[in-house]
């Protein structure tokens, strides 16, 4: 198996990214998904490993401001939530990928708009 790299990654909207890798398999990642799952040590605590935020948390409609790349190992995005410190690596990338041979469970859909507590629906 070679190194698994992005031959592509292209902004197919902010609230989607698809990746092309050099194996050939296509990922297109929605915002929120990517976001949710962001692995720096604000989301993700490094000893216990735990997720900070909650699965639904995060609302569907999540922006992409950004996309850059960082070396050649790992890619950083900023979200339009203001969250801009996560580094993706390829090999996480790879794992997240939402597609139905990858993920045949698929993804849970996140709500629309996250309501916060104590706000009310009119
Ligand atoms: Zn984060
Ligand atoms: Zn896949």
């Amino acid at each position: 198996m070679p190194y698994l790299t992005p031959t592509l990654v292209k902004r197919a909207g902010p609230t989607r990214t698809d990746i092309t890798w050099n194996d050939g398999h296509f990922s297109s990642y929605p915002s929120w998904y990517l976001r949710e799952n962001c692995p720096c040590a604000n989301c993700v605590d490094e000893s216990s490993g735990i997720r900070r935020i909650p699965e639904g948390s995060i609302a569907a409609g999540l922006e992409r401001v950004a996309v850059d790349p960082v070396g050649n190992y790992a890619l950083h995005f900023e979200w339009s939530d203001g969250h801009s410190t996560g580094i993706y690596t390829f090999d996480y990338l790879r794992k997240l990928c939402p597609c139905p041979q990858c993920r045949p469970q698929g993804l849970e859909e996140p709500p629309q708009e996250v309501r916060k507590p104590g706000s009310f629906e009119v």
